[in-house]
């Protein structure tokens, strides 16, 4: 996985990026949640199911399909989040299918499980860049994840502040 901490900035970027009318700001803090889930896997290493496993980590909760689901699911609350149904469901398919297109950026542990339930061939992208994180919290605190974080800042914090930076400098300029 990238870790905890960088998920959520695909989701992030994208509110930051929206009108108020389209992304509420509940909608963006649970899309942020969306791209945290999928890693709840991490609880298959107790249940003793192998990483390799269609349900071990990277695996059915790291792909499209359980991303639509999860879309799906929340588009119940429409509601309560003050949006459209097609912008709940969009933000939080990307917002919970990013989670998967950012491991596999990672370079290290298996691929992800992408085409689950009709393929549970785990996938990489070619370009291998970010540094894989740890699991579990107390590696996380040490050389390694800090070796992690400067990664993840260099190839997902700084491309994401600079779209947002950039679309609202663009933005003033044209008004
Ligand atoms: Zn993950």
């Amino acid at each position: 996985m990238a870790t905890i901490l960088t998920h959520p900035i695909i989701p992030l970027t994208l509110g930051l990026i929206a009108t108020r009318d389209v992304l509420p700001w509940r909608l963006v803090i649970l899309g942020m949640l969306c791209a945290i889930v999928p890693d709840l896997d991490v609880i298959s290493f107790k249940l003793g199911i192998a990483y390799e496993s269609a349900y071990g980590h990277r695996g059915f909760s790291h792909s499209l399909v359980f991303a639509a689901a999860l879309a799906s699911l929340i588009c119940l609350f429409s509601k309560q989040l003050k949006s459209d149904r097609i912008h709940i469901w969009l933000f939080c398919f990307i917002a919970a299918a990013s989670h998967g297109v950012l491991d596999a950026f990672t370079n290290g542990g298996l691929g992800v499980a992408f085409y689950w339930p009709f393929d549970d061939q785990r996938y990489f992208f070619t370009q291998r860049v970010i540094e894989v994180s740890p699991i579990g919290v107390a590696r996380f605190f040490s050389e390694r994840g800090i070796a992690v974080f400067q990664s993840e800042l260099r190839w997902i914090w700084l491309p994401c502040t600079t779209v947002v930076t950039g679309y609202h400098l663009l933005k003033s300029y044209f008004k």
